[in-house]
């Protein structure tokens, strides 16, 4: 699905050298590599503040402790989306509202959304799955007319574009009041570990999330709030250091196999490539609208599981994003939902699959992925 290793050797020379003074200087934790790199990723994303940390699923519950989230309050996310997303919202004893996700985008539904706003609700966490940001408009509208926070879980969008309705650009993650991401390895921005980081443009919220990684301390072994141990070490951010800079290259090379997947899939009367929404018709170079960590195509067949032996049969990794909706979920499972609320999502677990997607793909790999996926649904 990824391929880490060719992508490390063409930057392998800075991140063994960086590493290597890491090691001789023994600066592991809070070194200048971290602070270095959260200057730089705040100049990339155009956002005042980053706050590092140890990995994508603390950066969403550090966001929501730093809120002032109380348990009782509502959170409202998408039923189609990554765990990590509703796990900290229920341990933070806050309470997950989970809504359906639109058919051609996979993000949140902004109708099912509004009609599940109730004087609780407190917070709206958007998910820009698969790469694409989720309606921010409409979220943006909603938050402000009922006064509630937006977390965006980045995890999977990091570089990609918001494009407005009025035309104005902005990142993915930098939009809400505080964005989250990961740099899990196989991320669009991955380390060679566990890493995560917090965005947000206000100040006050910034010191506040500052200390609550740091175990609630403003002032050395002064606690004032409960806090967490949430950090990204060094090592790791000597190897963002060495990717950011290609972010943008890695990104695009990602779109332009996007572009050679739904290329050769189209007229496929049973496959549904991905939709880009923005203000862009497809998937061009200078948008960064969509960044694709996943290439998600849907079978309209019944054919999805036969498919995913299929490809494993002929050795050609695939995967299913998602294949369970949470509210299905044991650990999620709510008296409250009801099985009608969630077509689109129920809908999707049985059609989606994701194709081989990273920086390394090239036209060959493209071709024959694409030929045994045609070959085998029109069969
Ligand atoms: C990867 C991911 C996370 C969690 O990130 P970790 O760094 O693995 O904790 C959260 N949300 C989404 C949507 C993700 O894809």
């Amino acid at each position: 699905m990824v391929d880490l290793n060719g992508q490390y050797q063409t930057i392998k020379e800075q991140v063994n050298t960086s590493i290597s003074n890491i090691l001789e200087t023994s600066a592991f934790i809070n070194g200048p590599e971290v602070k270095s790199f959260q200057k730089e990723l705040e100049t990339y994303l155009g956002v005042k503040h980053v706050i590092p940390c140890a990995n994508g699923t603390d950066a969403l519950q550090i966001a929501m402790m730093g809120l002032g989230l109380k348990p009782g309050d509502e959170v409202i996310t998408a039923d189609f989306t990554f765990a990590a997303t509703v796990e900290v919202i229920a341990l933070l004893g806050l309470v997950p509202v989970l809504v359906d996700v639109e058919i051609d985008t996979f993000n949140i539904d902004v109708v099912a959304l509004e009609k599940a706003i109730t004087p609780k609700t407190k917070a709206i966490v958007p998910v820009h799955l698969f790469g694409q940001c989720a309606n921010m408009d409409v979220i943006l509208e909603l938050a402000k007319k009922h006064n509630l926070f937006v977390i965006e879980d980045n995890a999977q969008g990091i570089g990609a574009n918001y494009i407005a309705k009025d035309g104005s650009k902005q990142k993915s993650g930098t939009i809400g009041n505080v964005g989250a991401t990961s740099f899990f390895p196989s991320k669009n921005l991955g380390c060679y570990g566990d890493g995560g980081a917090i965005f947000t443009n206000d100040d006050d919220l910034a010191h506040t999330l500052r200390g609550i990684v740091n175990h609630g301390m403003y002032k050395r072994y002064h606690h004032d709030v409960v806090g967490v141990n949430s950090r990204l070490d060094s090592i790791q951010a000597a190897v963002l250091r060495a990717k950011l800079p290609l972010l943008d290259t890695y990104n695009s090379k990602r779109r332009n196999a996007a572009r050679k997947y739904s290329k050769a899939f189209e007229g496929q009367e049973h496959i549904v490539v991905p939709k880009l929404v923005s203000n862009c018709s497809e998937i061009c170079d200078t948008c960064d609208c969509h960044v694709f960590h996943q290439y998600t195509l849907r079978i309209l067949n019944g054919k999805r599981d036969a498919l995913v032996q299929h490809l494993n049969d002929n050795d050609i990794p695939c995967g299913v994003y998602y294949p369970i909706p949470l509210h299905l979920q044991k650990a999620y499972a709510d008296s409250r939902y009801k099985e009608e609320d969630f077509p689109v999502t129920n809908q999707l677990v049985k059609e989606v699959i994701s194709l081989p997607m990273h920086t390394e793909l090239d036209e060959e790999q493209i071709a024959f992925i694409t030929n045994k996926v045609i070959e085998f649904i029109n069969n």
